[in-house]
């Protein structure tokens, strides 16, 4: 069953590729966000960046072939920092993590349970393991400001971890947000598009009007567009509700036009096309 969602690691692999083809030099540029945040882009999940007096500490790495480019754009950034002591990691997805391998050697490594126990099962190496993990929460204190680690259980994945920069007032989102088009739920890695829809309800609700928002995918924004995005995955998984109280099938959703009121903003994303998006809100409400 559930044809589409399989393999979860060929979709990491394409929403690496995504914005870049292999055999292309990938280019790593910082751009601040706010206060002691900056984000990095590369190839591969965003990186968020605190850097201050105490050091730098990174949200996610991308692959361990960019290290080099992005050590690059952190010794711009902040060229007396040395090495990052503190690596975050939002989820296990390797377009996220597989750069732990190397920036792993000298940072303490930080995630949910869930993302330590994904990583030893894809016999990830020593480094690249969280050394501190978190079943609910927790928070660092670095560069001057409190940075709270909020568990948003079964979203995106069932390890998901929003980073929230309350003293500069940016958070990061991970793949919670996928700000270029419909997101990928990896329903097999305890993923759900209801859990996903109700924990970023809850963090809207939290969250100050003027945060800047880092998605795993796409550029900065604010919560305005985050609301949009929210609102679009809910109206999309009632939508799909209904068809199957009904008994309609995934091909009679989309004759219907489940998503066409929405294709126009999130349907361009080549990876996860609409059809893609509401094979896995199905498989969230089963
Ligand atoms: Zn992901």
């Amino acid at each position: 069953m559930h044809r589409s969602l399989a393999p979860a690691f060929l979709l990491v692999l394409g929403l690496g590729l995504a914005f870049a083809r292999p055999q292309e030099e990938v280019r790593v540029r910082a751009e601040p966000v706010a206060g002691s945040v900056h984000v990095l882009f590369g190839q591969g999940g965003n990186i968020g960046v605190s850097a201050g007096p105490d050091g730098l500490l990174l949200v996610d790495d991308q692959f361990e072939r960019l290290a080099p480019a992005i050590e690059a754009a952190l010794a711009k950034l902040a060229p007396e920092a040395g090495a990052p002591r503190f690596l975050v990691n939002t989820h296990h997805h390797g377009d996220h993590t597989d750069g732990n391998k190397h920036f792993g050697k000298r940072a303490v490594v930080v995630a949910h349970e869930n993302v330590r126990a994904r990583l030893l099962e894809e016999n990830a190496p020593p480094q690249s393991l969280p050394l501190v993990t978190h079943a609910d929460g927790l928070a660092l204190h670095w560069n001057g400001e409190e940075i709270r680690l909020l568990y948003v259980p079964g979203a995106h994945t069932d390890g998901d971890t929003a980073v929230w920069f309350t003293g500069s007032n940016a958070i990061h989102l991970g793949d919670l947000y996928f700000q270029v088009g419909y997101p990928f739920v990896d329903v097999a890695s305890g993923g759900n598009v209801v859990g996903l829809a109700e924990g970023l309800r809850a963090l809207l609700a939290k969250l100050p009007d003027d945060v800047r928002v880092i998605p795993g995918h796409g550029t900065v924004t604010g919560k305005g567009e985050l609301a949009e995005y929210v609102t679009m995955l809910e109206t999309i998984t009632e939508r799909v509700r209904t068809h199957l109280a009904e008994g309609r099938d995934v091909a009679a959703m989309m004759a219907a036009g489940v998503t066409r009121d929405f294709d126009g903003r999130w349907g361009s994303f080549d990876f996860i096309p609409p059809q893609r998006f509401v094979e896995s809100v199905v498989a969230s409400l089963r």
